[in-house]
């Protein structure tokens, strides 16, 4: 067995009964080094064989046939190419997304809450266009102008 003086890791001084790290923390470091580049493999063996099964949460990537949840993603980090460019090879609408459908819908949830915003803009202009300037205003309660307010400071920020 070697004796050492100084910590494997760190080489500071060993104290009384400590034989080859310094600190708890020291030897955590040198276990994760050994096991971090096991660790990196099994978990792209993992990510492998996840992405080669069929699943209607994922979308095939026509490039190397495997399925993933966000395929625009994986297609610019692995194949270096932007979605735009992936759609319009592979014979896809050019302005459609690639998304399985729940995260479809979870968007269409985003563009709705964002949506409900742009239709208050909207409005506010149908109301002072159409009706005449004060009916718009008496009809809108305290609540909704000070909304109203809020919208306006948070867009503007
Ligand atoms: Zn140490
Ligand atoms: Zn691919």
């Amino acid at each position: 067995m070697e004796i050492r003086k100084t910590c494997k890791i760190c080489n500071k001084k060993l104290g009384y009964r400590q034989r080859t790290y310094c600190s708890a923390t020291c030897r955590n470091k040198f276990y994760n080094k050994k096991y971090s580049k096991q660790h990196t493999e099994w978990q792209r063996k993992k990510r492998d064989k996840e992405a080669s099964i069929s699943d209607i949460k994922k979308i095939k990537c026509e490039i190397c046939g495997k399925y993933y949840r966000q395929v625009g993603t994986h297609i610019i980090q692995i194949h270096k190419i932007s979605a735009r460019e992936y759609r319009k090879q592979y014979g896809f609408d050019v302005k459609k997304g690639q998304l399985p459908n729940d995260l479809k819908k979870l968007k269409a949830k985003q563009i709705f809450e964002n949506g409900t915003v742009n239709n208050l803009k909207t409005g506010k202009k149908f109301w002072f266009k159409k009706g005449s300037k004060t009916a718009g205003r008496y009809e809108r309660s305290e609540q909704t102008m000070n909304r109203l307010k809020q919208l306006h400071k948070f867009n503007k920020r």
